[in-house]
């Protein structure tokens, strides 16, 4: 099989990269490939499984109904200069190939799964989910950064009778961000009911389920467990012939121009590359518009390949359904964050 344009990865940068390939009309010259055979919005997953029958916006779609080019369900097993191999052993020629295969969670895989899934599959396994936290009386969530403040923040939104923690290693939640944000985020939280804890790395009691151990030893034992401990990459395939383009810290990485750095045709954007910014879906999006632009020009040979310049730190986290931290480059101005609590974006993507 042969095409033009290979992208790996329909995630949020995936997504975005097709619609504009199919505005430029390159989309008809594009394999766009994933284990999944669903696009999901990540930041709507929290909200749609912990609240669903407060949150009923379809979070996710059948990849057919979201983009206009060939999709392959499939997973990548290795990446070459201008061939990649599926897990089932099918190679695919292409003339350029756009790294977007992001990232998982650390400790939450379900959160933001990579492996072969269907939404039938996905929806069932949520569903799991929203009983598991149902049910559940004691909460403990381990780690302070945006996805385990935004999930302390739905589950006791929406749950006034559940026992929560949320313990982090760092001296703050959202050390990513402001100190003022993560100041925000832990009054907010604890008003709410959460108990929040810093400076507190915990480690699993052998032997026991869902029972963690703090340094000082303090025990924590919860019904429930979630982990947030920072993202993973999905980088498995960059081997042989790729596996130079790779840091120590397993990221790709690229120039200005998104393009792999010592390659004339592999791109990389989102959370997989080295560019020193926060990884956010934000960010992916950028990187996909300025990539389309670029392979726009490369294959047409009009005019310079664009650059594109790392962003300030920024986020925008939900405390709950109402409140929020919006901060965006070089202020913070939380009412903002009305605006991704309408429909946490999902509309942007699954139109
Ligand atoms: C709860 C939560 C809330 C968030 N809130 C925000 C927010 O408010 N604003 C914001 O900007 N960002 C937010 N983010 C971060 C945002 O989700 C990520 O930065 C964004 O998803 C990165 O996009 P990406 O395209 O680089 O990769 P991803 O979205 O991670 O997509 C990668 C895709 O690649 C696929 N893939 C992986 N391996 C392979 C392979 N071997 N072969 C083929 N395909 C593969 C995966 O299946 C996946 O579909 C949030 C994240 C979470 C988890």
């Amino acid at each position: 099989m042969k095409t033009k344009i290979a992208v790996i990865g329909a995630g949020l940068g995936g997504l975005s990269l097709l619609k504009t390939l199919e505005k430029i009309g390159l989309a008809k010259e594009t394999i766009l490939i994933d284990p999944k055979d669903y696009g999901e919005v990540s930041f709507a997953v929290l909200r749609s499984f912990v609240t669903p029958e407060t949150f009923p916006t379809k979070v996710r779609k059948p990849l057919k109904e979201i983009v206009t080019s060939e999709v392959i369900q499939g997973k990548v097993e290795e990446l070459n200069e201008h061939s990649l191999i599926l897990e089932d052993g099918r190679i695919i020629d292409f003339e350029y190939a756009v790294i977007a295969s992001g990232s998982s969670i650390n400790g939450f895989e379900n959160l933001k799964p990579s492996e072969s899934l269907s939404l039938e599959q996905r929806e069932y396994n949520m569903g799991v989910e929203t009983k598991k936290v149902h049910d559940a009386k004691k909460i403990l969530i381990i780690g302070g950064g945006p996805v385990g403040v935004e999930l302390a923040g739905e589950i006791a939104d929406n749950y006034k009778n559940k026992e929560i923690t949320l313990v982090t290693g760092p001296n703050r939640l959202l050390n990513s961000l402001s100190p003022g944000a993560g100041k925000k985020a832990k009054k907010v939280l604890t008003t709410m009911g959460v108990k929040v804890l810093t400076n507190q790395y915990l480690e699993p009691i052998e032997g026991s389920i869902n029972s963690y151990k703090s340094k000082s030893g303090q025990i924590f034992e919860a019904d429930l467990v979630y982990k947030s401990l920072g993202i993973k990459l999905n980088n498995g395939f960059m081997k042989n012939e790729t596996a130079r383009y790779i840091n120590d810290r397993g990221q790709i990485k690229v120039d200005a121009r998104l393009m792999v750095k010592g390659s004339t045709n592999l791109f990389a954007l989102g959370d997989i590359t080295d560019v020193e910014e926060m990884k956010l879906g934000a960010i992916a999006n950028m990187h996909a518009k300025l990539i389309a632009g670029n392979l726009n020009n490369l294959i047409n040979n009009i005019g310079k390949l664009k650059e594109h310049k790392a962003m300030p730190a920024m986020g925008f986290i939900t405390l709950g359904h109402k409140k929020g931290i919006a901060q965006l480059p070089f202020m913070r101005m939380d009412p903002m964050i009305a605006i991704k609590q309408k429909d946490l974006f999902v509309s942007m993507y699954l139109k």
